[in-house]
């Protein structure tokens, strides 16, 4: 049975119509029957409530709408006119193509939509259409629509005398001109049932509207502005429950996790500071005095550092993991190479050795001798600092007393990765670092129950590192340049976004371009080859002898991505930089600079302009915080930090970064709400409980509730 007939044979008996409420079911609404409830639940809408809450995605209005007689071939436009006359017409090479007329005040124009003849069963005549796209011109002015939303045949249509269209989010079956009208005839009845989840106070201090104002603006607004002002409200409101549960979920964690109070003994610490060949700067003290307060106290530390390329991280876990050895704790640090956990070891033990502490190192690499040794020393209740990769996950390895597990690079690890380092000891304290720096904001929504530290200063004497883009044509004297670095006895890399040449994507991948770098310009270097499908033990090796200068050229993709620290590599040439996202491009880039010579990193190749643009925007700053964001404005977070870890929680209307001043806001008031009021036990704050108990799931394990 079709929804249609079921709705036409369940015809309801005469149901006597309930006082309009906010929980009213959409049933109960005119012209709503069983399978337009059904279309509706699609959309989240079951109730009148939800209905209210069904904000428009998209506003049209005089401004945003060209009339019909200026859409000009070439531009790209949003129009909105009335089908007038519409058909199928077959093409030459039998693509059919769906064409209709509209008209509005000023004019016609065709719309055509090719290989869509289906669309002259949902298309009518005396529809209107709202179209976005370009006018191109094909025997007369024409347009191809990117997008189009068919508003149904409403006499009032137009966005005439200033009227701002709407547009709600719908599905098939469900027209944009019904959802509006179904808002828009229950609108004033159900505004009056809406309270104020908010004090008067914190309205004011978000400098938002209240919900009831903000709930007309976003339904029937004078302007599109006023449209903007109504939606910044209920995105603020669903930024704060977030962070409000985010907070609560952080400070129960502090409260009832108890971890190891440490004390803060300044022997080991205090040694390794008087003999560290720099100062720490500001910055890495700041967040350093921050971590010791954390692991001094009872409270289970839960923190991510954050910090740029080449910013100091790893001094930082090296006093924590100091603080705990004297203590008597021992530490795990976990890298996601193989390379990566051998450098830590090795510049770790170097900074140790005047202390007597040695690191253990624990790769796949370790031999059954040397690994059963390094699992001994781990289930001895010997203070002892380990530094491995994935190994140390493996289910053998037991630590005796673990207190303190650091995580490096920490978007290479998933959920259960970091959760599986924790479980080897008793609640340790828990320290993550990243080196895509995001909005402390952000992160807060992002990694929830987390604190979060930022090493925002660089050590002092760093080269900015020179970066410039080259065209294609100039490829000649980039090799020139590569082995005039070279004579000086630096090293270089060259970087491609590929290992294999496919015929689709004409790219020179690595594999064939080390080849002709080898017969030709480099024929006299050491070059060697480094891509993500060779074995690991050969990749590292490569690595090895790059590191131990046995390699003066590393033809590379990705693979060297991630914190590998050689001081006397200058040079790096990216091929095909378009293709790198911007925060990838910097990781890249971090891979020189690392000595006192000047260095280099030069884009290669010819791009298009829109990429042009984006690659300017890397080439012209060195500060990883602002490509960051750069970065997840232009692609998006899922993007950035893989779907894996990300996690981040849904929002219907709200947008984490780009409502960033918002979302910061709501932190901070976030924050002092709970400081004062942490079970929101206050009357003024029952409403916005009420809001988090009905809207959250995780509300009932964080407020009790009754
Ligand atoms: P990242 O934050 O990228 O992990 P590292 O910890 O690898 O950075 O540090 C990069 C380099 O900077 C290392 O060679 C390290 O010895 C050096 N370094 C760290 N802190 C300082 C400082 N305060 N002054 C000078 N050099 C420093
Ligand atoms: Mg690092």
């Amino acid at each position: 049975m079709s929804p249609a007939e079921s709705d036409r044979r369940r015809r309801p008996p005469a149901r006597p119509a309930p006082r309009l409420a906010l929980d009213t079911p959409v049933t109960y609404l005119k012209g709503v029957g069983p399978a337009r409830a059904e279309l509706l639940a699609r959309l989240g809408i079951k109730t009148a409530g939800d209905l209210l809450r069904h904000v428009p995605h998209r506003y049209e209005d005089a401004t945003t709408i060209t009339r019909l007689v200026q859409a000009d071939v070439g531009l790209d436009i949003t129009v909105l006119g009335k089908v007038i006359a519409k058909g199928v017409l077959p093409t030459r090479k039998g693509l059919r193509v769906f064409q209709a007329v509209i008209q509005d005040e000023s004019g016609m124009l065709e719309i055509a939509w090719p290989g869509q003849p289906y669309l002259d069963r949902t298309i009518q005549k005396g529809d209107w259409l709202l179209c976005t796209g370009t006018v191109r011109f094909f025997h007369g002015r024409r347009l191809q629509p990117r997008e189009y939303v068919n508003l149904g045949a409403e006499e009032e249509g137009t966005t005439e005398g200033g009227r701002v269209l709407a547009v709600y989010p719908s599905t098939e079956g469900l027209s944009v001109r019904l959802l509006r009208m179904l808002v828009q005839q229950y609108l004033d009845a159900l505004l009056p049932l809406v309270t104020e989840p908010m004090p008067d106070s914190m309205l004011r201090e978000a400098g938002v509207p209240p919900l009831r104002d903000a709930l007309r603006m976003v339904h029937r607004p004078a302007s599109v502005a006023e449209a903007l002002e109504g939606r910044a409200r209920l995105a603020f409101e669903e930024l704060l429950c977030v962070q409000i549960l985010h907070r609560r979920a952080n400070q129960l964690a502090r409260e009832t996790r108890h971890g190891t109070a440490f004390e803060n003994r300044r022997d080991l610490t205090t040694r390794l500071r008087a003999s560290l060949p720099f100062t720490l700067t500001g910055a890495q003290a700041r967040v350093i005095r921050e971590i010791v307060a954390d692991m001094c106290s009872q409270r289970r530390m839960h923190r991510l550092l954050q910090g740029d390329v080449g910013s100091g991280k790893t001094i930082v876990a090296l006093f924590a993991a100091l603080l705990a050895i004297e203590n008597g704790a021992q530490v795990a640090l976990l890298a996601p190479t193989e390379l990566l956990a051998e450098q830590h070891a090795r510049v770790i033990g170097a900074l140790c050795a005047p202390l007597g502490v040695t690191p253990v190192l624990l790769t796949g690499r370790l031999g059954a001798r040397e690994r059963r040794l390094a699992l001994t020393r781990l289930a001895s209740h010997e203070p002892v600092l380990a530094v491995g990769t994935h190994a140390l996950l493996q289910s053998d390895v037991a630590f005796a007393r673990l207190g303190l597990a650091i995580i490096d690079e920490q978007h290479r690890f998933g959920v259960e990765q970091r959760a599986a380092i924790s479980a080897k000891g008793d609640a340790p304290d828990v320290l993550l670092m990243s080196a895509t720096p995001i909005p402390r904001s952000l992160a807060l929504t992002l990694y929830g129950d987390l604190d979060v530290s930022m090493l925002d200063e660089r050590p002092p004497g760093r080269q900015a590192i020179t970066t410039v883009m080259r065209p294609e044509s100039a490829r000649g004297r980039v090799m020139e340049f590569l082995g005039a670095q070279l004579d000086e006895g630096r090293q270089a890399y060259v970087v491609y976004p590929l290992i294999e040449t496919s015929e689709k994507v004409d790219l020179k991948a690595a594999t064939v371009m080390f080849e002709e770098l080898v017969a030709g310009p480099l024929s006299s270097r050491r070059v060697a080859l480094l891509h993500g499908r060779m074995p690991a033990e050969q990749r590292d090796d490569t690595m090895r002898g790059f590191r131990d200068s046995a390699i003066d050229v590393l033809v590379a993709t990705t693979v060297i991505e991630v914190g590998i620290d050689v001081g006397n590599a200058t040079l790096m040439i990216v091929e095909h930089p378009e293709r790198f996202g911007l925060s990838q491009l910097h990781q890249l880039r971090g891979r020189v600079g690392r000595g006192a010579a000047q260095s280099y990193c030069i884009l290669l190749g010819d791009v298009g302009p829109d990429a042009a643009e984006r690659l300017l925007l890397f080439t012209g700053t060195d500060d990883g915080f602002e490509i960051a964001r750069a970065d997840l404005m232009l692609r998006g977070m899922g993007d950035l930090f893989g779907a894996k870890q990300h996690g981040l929680p849904a929002f219907r209307i709200a947008d984490p970064l780009r409502d960033e001043a918002l979302n910061e806001r709501a932190r901070v008031i976030a924050d002092r709400v709970l400081a004062d009021d942490p079970e929101l036990e206050r009357p003024m704050h029952g409403p916005l409980r009420h809001l988090l108990a009905v809207g959250y799931a995780r509300a009932l394990e964080l407020f009790r509730v009754g």
